[in-house]
């Protein structure tokens, strides 16, 4: 199968979630990758060891619109008879994905946990009903598909991709356009790549105390992320809140602490692959999803976990 790549970056480097869609793309068997780039600034060896042989560069519009980005995939896509275009499920990914699908007149599914061959097209794992079920989805190609950052190992290979330029999409129809952006405050991981996230909820009581996550965080090399009571409390930004209406997550380690484990929370974080969860109430819905679970204090709890950490660490 052929497959074409759509790359975010960040910074002058490819995002991580992108090098993990074109990895899920390698993985599914696909024998020729391509990638695509639309914008300025991507540095020319970027996708250098990613298994991609040609990477093409589209013109950034004048300011970002969805639809731009979308008519350019889909104009390549139907031109290169691509027969799957990958992307990662990322706030960028999730707004184009959808619209190219439909440019080029593919099928389309979102947010992939597990992909597998089947005939001419694929079969999918996807989360259903917040992460309360998974169901296996199959289609045919071409599709377009989103994988969820974290669940694919990144690609790899050799050399460098051949650079092919591409003219700008031919009138597509900007509806949305950006205005401006601001980069969030402390510049930390994005939740949504971070290996681990020791996130706090409600039960944490004071914004204060979020400084026993972050320490803990820190010694792990991970970052904080929060249930939405602690995000609508003012305690922590939105950009740290985690579940159906933040962000949906799945590091190698999630701490769940003073969390009680509320549908919508386990709908961004159930895909973790070890869930650590830290209540007082034994009885606590979070208990149901952990891998491992200690009930108790985290006023008491963290600190204590911190400090044998960091012995263990010989500090
Ligand atoms: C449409 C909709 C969308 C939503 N989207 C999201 C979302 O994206 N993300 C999200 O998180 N929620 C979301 N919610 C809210 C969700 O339903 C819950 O209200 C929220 O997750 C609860 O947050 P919490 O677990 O921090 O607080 P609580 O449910 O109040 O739980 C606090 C927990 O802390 C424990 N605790 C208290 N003190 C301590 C202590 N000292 N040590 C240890 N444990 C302690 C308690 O036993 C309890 O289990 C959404 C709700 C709706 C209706």
């Amino acid at each position: 199968m052929k497959a074409l790549i759509y790359v975010e970056q960040r910074d002058g480097k490819v995002r991580t979630a992108t090098l993990e869609a074109a990895g899920a793309a390698a993985a599914l068997g696909c024998d020729e990758l391509h990638a695509v780039f639309v914008g300025d600034g991507l540095a020319a060896d970027a996708l250098a060891g990613a298994g991609v042989s040609k990477l093409f560069l589209v013109p950034p519009s004048d300011s970002y619109s969805p639809e731009y980005h979308a008519a350019a995939v889909a104009e390549l896509a139907r031109d290169g008879g691509y027969d799957i275009v990958f992307f990662a499920a990322t706030q960028r990914g999730k707004e184009i994905a959808p619209l190219a699908a439909v440019g080029r007149r593919a099928a389309f599914l979102g947010d992939v946990l597990e992909l597998a061959a089947d005939g001419g097209g694929v079969k999918a794992k996807r989360s259903l009903y917040g992460g309360k079920l998974f169901g296996w989805f199959s289609a045919p190609a071409p599709l377009v598909v989103t994988t969820r950052p974290k669940m694919f190992a990144p690609a790899s290979g050799e050399g460098e991709p051949a650079v092919e330029e591409r003219p700008a999409p031919a009138a597509p129809e900007k509806r949305a356009v950006l205005i401006e952006s601001h980069a969030s405050a402390g510049g930390k991981v994005d939740l949504t790549e971070a290996d681990i996230i020791v996130s706090g909820g409600r039960g944490m009581k004071d914004p204060a105390n979020f400084a026993i996550l972050e320490e803990l965080a820190e010694l792990l090399g991970g970052v904080v992320g929060a249930s939405r009571a602690a995000v609508d409390a003012g305690w922590r930004p939105h950009s740290d809140q985690v579940g159906q209406t933040g962000k949906v997550v799945s590091p190698q380690v999630y701490f769940a602490v003073g969390i009680s484990g509320a549908i919508q929370h386990l709908a961004g974080m159930s895909s973790s692959k070890v869930i650590v969860a830290v209540n007082k109430d034994p009885e606590a819905p979070i208990f149901k999803v952990a891998d491992y679970g200690v009930v108790g204090d985290a006023m008491k709890v963290v600190p204590a976990l911190s400090a044998e950490i960091r012995k263990k660490k010989g500090g």
